[in-house]
């Protein structure tokens, strides 16, 4: 029933790792209820390690499973919404949203419902398994949360227009990491979900059934060309794409990296959501169980994962905010963008995945650590990664630690469309030197930036790398 060309787990088909087999649940825009949570902190007790991983598409996943998941236990998931009802389209990639969708007090439009219209169809068009894994969507409501710069294969940003609300489209299309890219085609939001079926549809017309390989749709758009792409793609619909062109329609609010950390209040009134940072992404399931009693007993038992391996509790009434953050803490969670570990991501390491170079989530843990006491009034987004492919952020960030051999090569900001990790400014630094080295960067960054609202990737960003290692000094 699976595609053949499947390498990416699902919850029905766990794969290998390094340390076991690992299954990842879907979570379609991220939203979770307290009774679904629950049943994910079982599973994680009874078939993996005792712990869940938020990823950077807000899925789950299971590690550390040494026994097939028992089929009751799968189709209880299911029952409860955790999984695909059709098994055969589970291994598509999950759907993109803000996590802010629908409270976001800034939104143009709230997404979810395009998300479950999208996350219903793909159930009940069987042909759409043969869609690659890899194939993924992305929702941008157009509020103070974005998530339209994210990595999707196709993505739809909500716009104001003479007064009305648009999605723009963005095709990924040219050189591998570069972002997604605006077609200059408006749509209405009723018109979104019939033009990525079509999308879909298209792309799976162009398949060559000769190869076992399918093509991530930028490589399909490379060779075919966006303009023949998308004539094709109008055919199969009803209404003509509205072409506009490269003119910029300005959404009301500027990006703004980890905004949804900490305590914000909601388009409802009288109720705020409150960013949980979850340490590297991760929850032990005694805190997956705890939350879902938070979330039930404050507010309305809604959870809500981020593509930044963190969470939202949602629908709290201002008055019960500190009794929610004094419980987020005795979890031994946090709630501040002050934390160090607020921005703080690693990919698996090399206790997870063959192809790490090092000990990526050990070496995060005792960098937070060494780093604990360090003051800081915006997040600071560092980023470990084992190897260049960098599974756990395809963004760039304001700090990237590339594992090698003997320790990692250190880049800041954003550097050019070339450089994946931003501009190198120190070679194999071992983990004994990094720590030290981190916090002087840091400690630069804070007497030397222009305002406190300058970020430590701006402030790279305005300094020649000569020039920064001289405000930060030698590696020793
Ligand atoms: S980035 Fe590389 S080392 Fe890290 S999990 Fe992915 S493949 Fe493994």
């Amino acid at each position: 029933m699976l595609s053949a060309f499947t390498v990416c787990p699902g919850l029905f088909y766990a794969t290998p790792a390094r340390d076991g087999m690992l299954s990842r649940i879907r979570i379609p825009g991220g939203i979770v209820n307290s009774q679904q949570w629950r049943a994910i902190a079982d599973i994680a007790a009874i078939s993996g390690g005792g712990y869940a991983d938020v990823t950077n598409r807000a899925n789950l996943q299971i590690r550390e499973i040494y026994t097939k998941i028992d089929a009751n236990l799968l189709r209880h998931l299911q029952d409860l919404g955790l999984g695909s009802s059709n098994i055969g389209v589970d291994h598509i990639r999950n759907i993109m949203s803000s996590p802010t969708a629908g409270i976001d007090s800034q939104e143009l439009i709230d997404t979810r419902p395009l998300v479950q219209g999208w996350d219903k169809y793909i159930a009940a068009h069987p042909h759409l398994s043969g869609l690659p894994a890899k194939f993924s969507v992305c929702f941008d409501g157009g509020g103070a949360v974005r998530v339209c710069d994210r990595p999707n294969d196709i993505g739809f940003a909500a716009v104001i227009v003479d007064g009305s609300i648009y999605f723009r489209l963005h095709l990924s299309v040219g050189a591998k990491g570069e972002g997604p890219m605006d077609m200059g085609i408006l749509l209405q939001p009723e018109e979104c979900l019939p033009v990525l079926a079509a999308l879909a549809d298209v792309y799976l017309s162009c398949l060559d059934t000769t190869s076992t390989r399918k093509p991530r749709l930028r490589e399909l758009l490379n060779g075919l060309g966006c303009e023949n792409y998308l004539q094709e793609v109008e055919r199969c619909l009803p209404f003509p794409l509205r072409y506009v062109g490269s003119q910029e329609y300005q959404t009301q609010i500027p990006t703004a990296k980890y905004r949804h950390i900490g305590v914000h209040p909601q388009r409802q009134s009288g109720l705020s959501y409150i960013g949980v940072v979850l340490p590297l992404g991760r929850l032990e399931t005694s805190q997956i169980r705890g939350l879902a009693d938070l979330a039930q007993r404050y507010g309305s038992g809604t959870i809500r994962l981020t593509p930044w391996q963190n969470l939202l509790i949602s629908d709290i009434p201002h008055q019960q905010v500190p009794d929610v953050q004094r419980e987020i803490e005795s979890l031994g969670l946090h709630w501040s963008v002050g934390n160090i570990r607020s921005a703080l991501v690693a990919c698996s390491g090399n206790t997870g995945c063959a192809a790490s170079a090092t000990d990526t989530k050990g070496h995060a843990r005792g960098l937070a650590e060494y780093l604990d006491g360090v003051k800081l009034n915006q997040p600071i987004n560092i980023h470990l990664t084992g190897c260049e492919k960098s599974c756990a952020q395809h963004t760039k960030s304001d700090i990237a630690l590339l594992g090698v051999g003997v320790g990692y090569h250190v880049y800041v900001g954003d550097g050019d469309c070339h450089q994946k990790f931003g501009r190198e400014i120190y070679q194999e630094v071992t983990f004994v030197e990094l720590p030290p080295l981190i916090e002087r960067m840091l400690t630069v960054y804070k007497i030397h930036r222009l305002t406190v609202d300058e970020s430590f990737g701006e402030f790279a960003n305005r300094h020649a790398i000569a020039q920064l290692k001289q405000l930060m000094g030698s590696r020793e």
